[in-house]
């Protein structure tokens, strides 16, 4: 197998690892892995923008399109000033098995922009979406490539994507993003999706392992999209979260917290630290509070083999992407930790991404409550899914080799199917 660059970065060496181990267990051959180790296609595109100052700058973006045998990529875009091509192609592989995962129609894509979009004005921001797309526009569409937002981009992001794709093909293709404003064909539960689903596995688990969600004990890393929505649909089913944190730190009240006060409290300071009914801790508190459930829902790498020894939470819901390493991984199945993997508990936000699409297709629009309802019907299931095939077959094993074994065979069995293998 030929040698590419990225393959020296270790994001793209972790992921490999793990396809690598899912293939042991699996029995795959060689050969199958060589074909899932790259991706089937991978753009690389230069972008200049007419800064406000007059001077032109030059930013470097990817897409990464990593396997296509159950259907157009799908994936999203992140704008990061540390964003690495090595970093789009493990993300898009990791699409791909989220997507496999979910039962979605979807293989797995990812774009990435060099860029510290803070630093940019709202037209600048503007400029370099519009000069992104423009630069892959003819690799993507409702039925090649579907992007949605990641880090650092988002609705606006893709209405301004949805528009340039628009003039260059003379038609409004409604489903080549997702995740778009309302009034460009989005669904307004798209935002609160992801955190939708990462209480509802940690809900299923709960039942379980615990012997049911209400009165149990919830902390929650991060109060962005996912952690905030996590929070409100936890304490809508019973629970009571005990603890939250932001890059500044955390906040704990043993009593519980109150959803819109927090809110209201980061509105206005910028930080939950500021919530008054509480004590400040720091995020490495916050992780090992003695708590029934764990979400991380901020960044990757943050429970390792130096802290999984001090985890106390009997469940953990992992919405940020990569939260726990491998190392880790191992420590917390020793303890007992029920770990819902990434690739399971945030694939809220794809799943509505999807029926946002289906709706694009079919030219009409579904009530929240409805879409709610699917998203409800399609995690509730492949989280049975995944923990039967845990509990009978892979019961040594973290939760994370059943939903990976689940989802790569089906990727290699439509490869198979398609004679591609
Ligand atoms: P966000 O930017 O809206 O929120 C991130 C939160 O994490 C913020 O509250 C921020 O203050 C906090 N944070 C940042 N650095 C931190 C640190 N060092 N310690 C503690 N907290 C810190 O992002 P998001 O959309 O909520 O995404 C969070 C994670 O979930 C990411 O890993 C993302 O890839 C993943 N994810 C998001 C979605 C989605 O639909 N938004 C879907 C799947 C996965």
């Amino acid at each position: 197998m030929g040698y590419a660059p990225y393959m020296d970065e270790k994001v793209y060496r972790m992921a490999v690892r793990q396809l690598r181990n899912v293939a042991r267990i699996l029995g795959l051959e060689d050969e199958v892995v060589e074909a899932l180790m790259h991706p089937e296609r991978l753009i690389q595109v230069k972008i200049p923008v007419k800064m406000d100052d007059g001077s032109i700058r030059v930013f470097l973006g990817w897409r990464s399109q990593h396997n296509s045998a159950l259907g157009p990529y799908k994936g999203g875009v992140r704008y990061h000033p540390e964003v690495t091509v090595g970093e789009v192609v493990a993300l898009s592989m990791w699409m791909t098995w989220k997507n496999a995962l979910a039962g979605l129609p979807y293989g797995g894509g990812k774009g990435g922009v060099r860029v510290n979009p803070k630093a940019l004005s709202r037209r600048e921001l503007e400029e370099l979406s519009r000069g992104y797309f423009r630069a892959i526009a003819r690799f993507v569409g409702s039925d090649i490539d579907i992007p949605a937002p990641d880090v650092y981009t988002d609705p606006q992001v893709m209405a301004w994507f949805l528009d340039e794709y628009s003039k260059i093909v003379g038609y409004d293709d409604w489903g080549v993003v997702t995740a778009k404003p309302y009034l460009l064909g989005g669904l307004k539960t798209r935002i609160t999706s992801t955190g939708y689903g990462v209480a509802l596995v940690a809900r299923e688990a709960a039942k379980k392992v615990l012997g049911g969600f209400e009165g149990k004990t919830v902390a929650i890393q991060g109060f962005g999209n996912v952690g905030r929505w996590a929070m409100y649909y936890a304490i809508e089913w019973g629970a009571k979260v005990i603890a939250v944190s932001d890059s500044k730190g955390g906040i704990y009240n043993p009593d519980g917290l109150n959803f819109n006060r927090l809110v209201e409290v980061k509105e206005k300071t910028r930080s939950v630290i500021n919530y008054p009914e509480g004590r400040k801790i720091s995020n490495r508190e916050l992780l090992e509070l003695d708590v029934d459930i764990l979400i991380p829902a901020a960044i990757e790498n943050v429970i390792t083999e130096e802290n999984a020894d001090r985890i106390k939470a009997k469940i953990i819901s992992e919405g940020a992407n990569g939260p726990v390493t491998p190392e880790a991984d191992i420590i917390l199945k020793e303890k007992g930790v029920v770990d819902i993997p990434d690739i399971l508990a945030n694939a809220g936000g794809v799943i509505m991404s999807w029926i946002e699409w289906c709706h694009n297709k079919m030219g009409c629009w579904l009530k929240d409550e409805d879409a709610l309802k699917r998203l409800d019907e399609k995690m509730s299931m492949n989280f049975d899914t995944v923990y039967s095939e845990w509990t009978s077959k892979y019961s040594d094993e973290p939760m994370r080799t059943a939903a990976y074994a689940i989802a790569v065979s089906r990727v290699v069995k439509a490869m198979k199917l398609r004679g591609w293998i």
